[in-house]
Parts: C-alpha cells; structure tokens; sequence
C-alpha cells in the first residue's frame, strides 16, 4: 500500500501516520521522487481498519493499494512514473534507438568521432560508448577514464545525448560531474545493490537517467524489477529496464535471448523497456532481426553497438557491432514493427 503525497508530510504528519501504521506492526518508508513523495507501507498492511485510519487523516489525498514489492515502480503507481525523454523522444510514446561502439579506445578518438557521426546519420536518437569496462579477463581492456572527456566531447560534435556504464562509486560521481545523459549498470553490476543504491541517491534530482541491464543469473521478473526499485527508492525514477540475454542455453548465441521478457515487465512496471540484442545474441549477423523481436515484444527502445569499423575496435565490436550502413536500414523497420505491434498491446 502507498500513500502518494504531492510534496512531503511535514515532520508531524509522518509522525502521525507512523504511529498509526506501527499500531497494525507496519512500518512507513518514505520515498522522496522530484515532484511527488510516495510513502510506502510496509508488512501486513491488508486491514481495511488500517485503510479507514490513513483515508480518514485531513492531509492525506488517497491510498493506492499496490500489493506488489516494488512500490515506486508498480505499473498502478501512476504517481511515482517518470516521465523520460531521450533524443527528444519520449519512452513509450516513440521508439527510440541508442548506438555506438561497445567501448572507446583514447588512442584513436577519431574513431569514436566518425562511429557516432555515422549512427546519427543513421538516425540513432543517442549515442554509447564503453569509458569503463567490466571484462571477463583481468587481461583484456579494462577501459580508460580518459574515453570520457571524448565521449562528452562526441556529445558536443553530433548534439546526441550520451550512454555510458558505471561500475563503481567514483565514475558514477565523474559521470555526474560531466553531466552524462545516461549511466549504464552492466550485467555483472545489476545485483550489486550497493551500486544501485548509491547510483539512485547520487542522480536523483539531476535528471540523469539509468538503463539497468538484467544480469545473466537473474530469473523472475519480479527480481529484475526489484534491483531497478533500488534506484528508483533511492531517489531517481528515471529507471530504464534493459534484456541482454540471461546465462547461455543455445549453442550458437552468446547469452539466452530474453527480449520476451518485455510484455511480462510491462504489465507489472511503467518503467519503459529498451532491449540490447547485441549482447543477447553475441554475432553481428544474428542482431538485426534480435532487435526486430525486440521492438515486435513491445520494447521501447533499443541499445545496438555499432561501429563503423568492427574489426579496429575493442571489446565487443569485432564480433558483435553491425555497422552504421545496416543500423540505417534497420531503424526504419523497427519504427514500423513497434508500431503494428501496438494493436496486440498485452
Ligand atoms: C556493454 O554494454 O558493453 C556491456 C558490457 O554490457 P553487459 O553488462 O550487458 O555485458
Ligand atoms: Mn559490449
């Protein structure tokens, strides 16, 4: 049960409702969003005399009765949706594409230039580029904090906001100095609650937004939903849920496609859905129609790598970057698929 509030309670009315609640041994957790505070109760909260008791206080407008775990992203929760904007595109009114490579490499910044020119040529509405990367080998490219000056300085060039990924406390507080649009939290960081928490504490009011992907080891919806709740109960509500393939059960694609998750989230959170095909699948050739069953199961968005030239990139791109040439004749088709799609909205 939430009670939705349009600035906070004052410290007397929270002490007021707290004594209420803790008389049906329920407990209150206020969550401060940027316009609206939603109060959150929490235990057996069921009584209808608890209803009446909180309906009946001269300050409080309503009570939602949202019986699921997350209470700030509960699809009922209308109060607590954010409303986000990306390329000038709204999340769930237009479908919108995010591209680039999967990481920056500082020692050839022209090449960054010329991918992200070329993906909004494509009509790529934001750009990414991996600064920090989470490999699987010590031994590989770990990422370079210098790649972020040349992503904000891409961002200056093509005027497209920018996607980055954040693995720890200190990037997450350079992004937000450098006023990165979107931070990433990759597979490996989507059950570090930690991070989550302190991502949503540090973001919440500066309008950054994050895209969550869902880990390898994650199962029911619910868990996905509840790792983005940390963000969004922390402060930020601006939460992107982003399928890229859970742990590998085919012979053939890098991780399990998992895009048709989308319809079970979006029946459960408002929270938009942008899918990542790249990583779901792992092969350049495989991407195109991934990210077609993406936009065809409702998605939002998608988040494609795109270089314009695989082979010299790192990390991901040599085998899983399409290039932009296919990027531009991909974008229009997923515009059409997820509109035909909406007549069979779920
Ligand atoms: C990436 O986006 O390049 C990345 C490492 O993603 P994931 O966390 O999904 O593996
Ligand atoms: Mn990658």
């Amino acid at each position: 049960m939430i009670i939705p509030h349009k600035g906070h309670f004052t410290p007397e009315q929270l002490a007021e409702v707290q004594a209420i609640v803790a008389e049906f041994n329920c407990t209150i957790r206020p969550i401060q969003g940027d316009a609206m505070s939603v109060y959150a109760i929490i235990g057996d909260e069921t009584s209808q005399l608890l209803v009446n008791r909180i309906e009946g206080l001269p300050y409080v407008k309503r009570v939602d009765r949202i019986q699921v775990p997350y209470k700030v992203l509960a699809k009922e929760n209308l109060h607590g949706q954010a409303r986000i904007v990306l390329g000038g595109k709204e999340l769930g009114r237009e479908f919108v594409i995010v591209a680039g490579p999967c990481a920056i490499d500082p020692k050839n910044p022209n090449l960054f230039y010329e991918t992200a020119a070329a993906v909004k040529e494509a009509g790529a509405d934001a750009l990414r580029g991996g600064v920090w990367k989470p490999r699987t080998s010590p031994y590989s490219y770990q990422g370079d904090a210098k790649a972020l000056d040349i992503l904000v300085e891409a961002r200056a060039r093509t005027g497209l906001q920018i996607v980055t990924e954040v693995m720890e406390f200190d990037e997450v507080q350079l992004c937000v100095d450098a006023k990165v649009d979107v931070l990433q939290v990759g597979a490996r960081n989507a059950l570090n609650y930690r991070l989550l928490t302190q991502i949503g504490k540090l973001t919440a009011g500066t309008g950054i937004q994050v895209l969550l992907k869902r880990s390898i080891h994650m199962g029911p919806v619910d868990e996905f939903i509840l790792a983005a709740e940390y963000i969004a109960g922390a402060g930020n509500h601006n939460v992107m849920l982003c399928p890229r393939g859970t742990l590998p059960s085919m012979n053939g694609y890098r991780n399990h496609p998992d895009e048709s998750i989308t319809q079970l989230l979006k029946e459960r959170t408002w929270a938009p859905v942008v899918v990542d095909p790249s990583h779901s699948v792992g092969k350049a050739k495989y991407v195109p129609r991934a990210a077609l069953a993406a936009a065809a199961y409702g998605a939002d968005g998608v988040i494609i790598e795109t270089h314009c030239k695989p082979v010299q990139g790192t990390g991901d791109d040599p085998k899983q970057s399409i290039t932009p040439a296919v990027l531009a004749k991909l974008i229009p088709e997923l515009r059409k698929v997820s509109i035909s799609g909406q007549m069979f909205e779920v």
